[in-house]
């Protein structure tokens, strides 16, 4: 067992803090407030090859592994989580799907632009009628011989707006339930393609993140991924690894908290002397300290599995389960140990707490993940 990270790993990790310290962090605040999605940021992202770490360089991407993409995941989410999803979306949800499962062609026309960065990707699964339970998708994929006819609705989709690609999960075989359901590459400039409103969110509010309506969208047979009827198994597995991205960006969310918690700490004085000299924080701040670490443990572990080329399914679940309800508990702590100061905009750990909630919802509830750690104990 090496606990050490490598050379490349450590200076992706610098390279990750250095640029969220100095480009995301003074407009956070503001770009949360009014939802404003971060256009330069992404591109200084693009150009730091954020957005196709993963991607193999054969297909234009970085080439890096995930325990890098972790590393680097952590640092963004620490200063602006909503600017780590778009980058999680990006690397696990879209760029490695097309690359284990695509066909050459695919990767050729699609993976390439993405992994550099000219275009981004979004993956379309939710429905309004269709969350948790993915199986019960209502957007068909009709098969009309040399092509498919999308029809439907898909929701809270982030980057719905400033992605290029899309990949869709849909039904073209209704009587074979979830073994008719098929993925799609599909260019969101396709007619028939229509946006519902901005999501007014919680938090992650400057994400782009809107349902997506489709009427007759003619989707070439050659963008289909895999065989008729792979598209859930395909969903499925895309999300055991987005799962380490959603972990990762937990475990930043927590780490932040952490670390604007113990700085303010040794500040802040009540009684005559720092609220750190006051145990109740101490012991807090060390309850958190071991949460933040646990988190990133777990995290590193799917990250290094996946890596290995080892099953991750269930580290990945239990990682995200475990990463986004330390987020949770490390954050409202967080506002806790700042008092009132918590509760306004200024010092970011009521931002970091909104944040910390979507965790345990996206890519499958905490409920969800419980639900395939509890199952992987019986097999
Ligand atoms: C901001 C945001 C961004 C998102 N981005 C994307 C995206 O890019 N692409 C995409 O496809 N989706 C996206 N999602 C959708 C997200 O993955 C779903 O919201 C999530 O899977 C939960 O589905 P649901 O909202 O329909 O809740 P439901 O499935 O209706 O669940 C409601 C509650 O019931 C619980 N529950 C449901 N079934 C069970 C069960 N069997 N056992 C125990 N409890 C259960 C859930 O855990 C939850 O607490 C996003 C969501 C949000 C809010």
């Amino acid at each position: 067992m090496n606990f050490n990270y490598t050379d490349e790993q450590l200076m992706i990790q610098q390279a990750a803090r250095d640029f969220a310290e100095r480009e995301l962090l003074a407009g956070v605040i503001e770009r949360d407030d009014h939802a404003i999605f971060p256009t330069e940021q992404v591109k200084m992202m693009t150009e730091m090859g954020f957005m196709g770490m993963m991607t193999s360089p054969e297909y234009d991407g970085g080439g890096m592994d995930t325990v890098s993409y972790v590393l680097a995941m952590e640092e963004i989410a620490k200063i602006d989580a909503a600017a780590s999803v778009i980058m999680s979306v990006c690397n696990s949800l879209v760029n490695w799907g097309i690359e284990k499962f695509g066909t050459e062609a695919q990767k050729e026309k699609f993976l390439k632009p993405l992994a550099r960065g000219e275009k981004l990707g979004a993956f379309l699964l939710s429905e309004p009628e269709a969350g948790s339970d993915a199986t019960s998708q209502r957007t068909t994929a009709e098969d009309k011989g040399d092509h498919y006819l999308l029809n439907g609705t898909k929701n809270w989709i982030t980057n719905a707006n400033c992605a290029s690609t899309y990949v869709v999960i849909a039904q073209t075989n209704p009587e074979k339930k979830h073994k008719g359901i098929n993925a799609f590459i599909v260019d969101k400039n396709s007619a028939g393609i229509s946006l519902g409103p901005h999501e007014n969110k919680m938090g992650m509010r400057s994400s782009d993140t809107h349902s997506v309506m489709f009427t007759d969208v003619i989707v070439p047979k050659e963008n289909r991924i895999g065989d008729d009827g792979f598209g859930f198994k395909y969903a499925m597995q895309v999300l055991e690894g987005g799962r380490i991205g959603i972990a990762a960006q937990a475990l930043g969310i927590a780490a932040g908290a952490l670390e604007r918690s113990v700085r303010y700490a040794q500040e802040r004085k009540a009684f005559g002397t720092e609220i750190f000299n006051h145990q109740a924080i101490a012991f807090k701040l060390a309850d958190m300290a071991v949460k933040v670490e646990n988190a990133r443990l777990l995290t590193v572990k799917a990250a290094w599995l996946k890596d290995q080329k080892q099953p991750f399914g269930n580290a990945s679940a239990m990682a995200k389960l475990y990463a986004s309800e330390a987020a949770m508990w490390v954050t409202t702590e967080a506002v806790q140990i700042h008092g009132g100061y918590g509760y306004v905009k200024e010092y970011h750990v009521e931002r970091l707490m909104r944040e910390a909630k979507l965790t345990q919802i996206y890519e499958g509830t905490s409920e969800v993940q419980k639900i395939v750690i509890s199952r992987s104990l019986i097999k």
